[in-house]
């Protein structure tokens, strides 16, 4: 899209703008950002024209508006980690790498608030907080690498949102830079309420960069929870396991955790486990889902909300995980920082075949059709079925954001396809089911262009509060938004390349 010269005209212009050491134009540089973890062929990779590491809000808006100079597309790349492309430079320009605003500003003890730049890891950001005793309980498994901004910018899902919430509870504030160069404050500061003005917070909550920058949150925090209890439950069906769940909940226990597994999906904590000990688990065959949850708190609410749960999920059928080991497996994989993806759970996996989930929500009444469904379109595809996790993503209610699995291999041109094909037969599934076609990867590159399914006009709608922020379409074009689609409602727009 942009020649040699021009790359080299904006590439100066950068240099005097910001300084030559924010600036990065080395194939060796720019090859990092030319991929996340969607799976892809694995020889395909987009790189960025330049690479643009800001450390400072001002910085970042100084980049915007010389991006806009030239219309040259700015992409936020922070860990890399999306499974949908969300961060991959597919019509080139400039990757911005967000890692750069990692500063914790201001641990508020008072007010239980942390001001903090949106580049910083989840994991690093809970390591500072645990000095102070506090914690933020948003919990992707992906922490290590991916930050705070992402988990705004997607939405994600985390570990303990049964009992704290997601994104759209713990942010509270934000600063961001948006497509034209504009710094703005959007939120509430550290108030957890505000019935004022109109709500532009929301709006950058699962935007994946098509709007502009989050350079800098402010969030809500918690105290570190003093104990905890994990345990593992088995039932006959996924049904067996939800109506448990909705029960103890009714009781009055506060689940901190709460992930239910289908047969498949708990073959890979035993497969692990056989590996690690040589001999099959203590499993009952007719055990087809298992629920792991967690209790925390103080020591004898801990203890006696486990005991509790264990003896009404009995009365339901439910069985003990006797094997501590997958329980471990389970609880380590899903939280410990010391977790390397997938590895730990699945031994053998990633090296030859890549884990690839659709992230669909469905109302919980539907859950088993989508079950169904989900085998019949992966076997349709030529897909390895990997199995169905639930994840329950609102505080004190059963709230499936569901991960539907599949093994996909990225050498086999054949296998991709299939699994671009699986996504999207799925995503149509999901809203045919009165759901939603994802609960924390978003749009990305894959679902552009058939979304408009969930979406109907709405989507011309966003696309005019697109226009707002960002007139020219240079962030991250390609994403959530047909080119297409955009051109007709006159948006300011560069060709998309052959
Ligand atoms: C092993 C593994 C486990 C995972 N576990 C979970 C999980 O438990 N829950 C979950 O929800 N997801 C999970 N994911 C998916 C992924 O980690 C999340 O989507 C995460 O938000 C991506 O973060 P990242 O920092 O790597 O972002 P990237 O992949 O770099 O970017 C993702 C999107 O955010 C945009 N973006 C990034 N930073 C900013 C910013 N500051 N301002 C504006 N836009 C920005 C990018 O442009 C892109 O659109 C997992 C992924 C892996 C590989």
């Amino acid at each position: 899209m942009f020649n040699k010269a021009q790359i080299q005209q904006i590439t100066q212009k950068l240099r005097e703008e910001l300084g030559a050491d924010r600036v990065f134009t080395q194939v060796f540089h720019r090859l990092v950002y030319s991929r996340d973890w969607s799976p892809r062929d694995a020889k395909e990779a987009y790189l960025p024209d330049i690479v643009v590491r800001p450390f400072s809000i001002e910085e970042a808006s100084k980049m915007v508006k010389i991006c806009n100079e030239f219309h040259i597309p700015i992409v936020p790349y922070a860990g890399g980690t999306g499974m949908s492309g969300a961060s991959v430079p597919i019509y080139g320009g400039i990757s911005v790498d967000m890692k750069g605003f990692d500063e914790v500003k201001e641990v508020d003890e008072k007010n239980m608030t942390v001001t903090c730049g949106a580049g910083i890891t989840i994991l690093r950001l809970n390591e500072i907080l645990a000095e102070y005793g506090l914690w933020f309980p948003h919990d992707p498994e992906s922490k290590p690498a991916s930050t705070v901004g992402s988990a705004v910018a997607c939405n994600n899902d985390g570990t303990f949102a049964i009992k704290y919430g997601r994104t759209p509870d713990f942010l509270l504030n934000a600063v961001v830079v948006t497509g034209t160069g504009q710094i703005l404050r959007i939120g509430h500061r550290k108030a957890l309420v505000s019935s004022t003005g109109l709500k532009l917070l929301p709006l950058f909550i699962g935007s994946e960069g098509t709007l502009g920058l989050v350079c800098e949150t402010t969030l809500r925090i918690y105290p570190l929870p003093k104990t905890r209890q994990v345990a593992g439950i088995l039932f006959k069906s996924i049904n067996e396991a939800m109506k448990a769940l909705q029960r103890l909940l009714q009781a009055g226990l506060s689940v901190e955790s709460a992930h239910i597994n289908c047969g498949r999906r708990l073959n890979f904590y035993t497969h692990s486990f056989r590996l690690k000990h040589n001999r099959d688990p203590d499993i009952p065959e007719w055990a087809d889902a298992v629920l792991f949850i967690s209790f925390n708190g103080d020591e004898d609410v801990v203890n006696f909300s486990k005991n509790y749960a264990l003896k009404v999920t009995k009365e339901l059928s439910g069985e003990q995980l006797k094997e501590e080991a997958m329980v471990e497996s389970w609880w380590n994989s899903k939280h410990t920082g010391s977790f390397i993806p997938f590895r730990q759970k699945w031994p053998d996996s990633q090296r030859e075949k890549k884990f690839g989930a659709a992230d669909l929500g469905l109302p919980v009444g539907r859950i088993e059709e989508g079950y169904k469904r989900y085998l019949e379109i992966a076997e349709k595809n030529g897909l390895e079925i990997l199995g169905m996790c639930v994840y329950n993503e609102k505080a004190n209610c059963i709230s499936p954001s569901i991960s539907f699995a599949v093994w996909v291999d990225d050498k086999d041109p054949e296998s991709v396809q299939g699994w671009w094909n699986y996504i999207k037969e799925m995503s149509y599934m999901a809203v045919d089911l009165e759901g939603t076609m994802s609960t924390y990867w978003g749009d990305g590159q894959f679902r552009v262009g058939y979304n408009r399914y969930e979406h109907g006009e709405s989507l011309d709608t966003m696309m005019q509060i697109k226009k707002i922020f960002d007139p020219n379409n240079i962030m991250n074009p390609g994403k959530k938004f047909d080119l297409k689609e955009l051109e007709k409602i006159d948006f300011k727009i560069e060709k998309k390349p052959e």
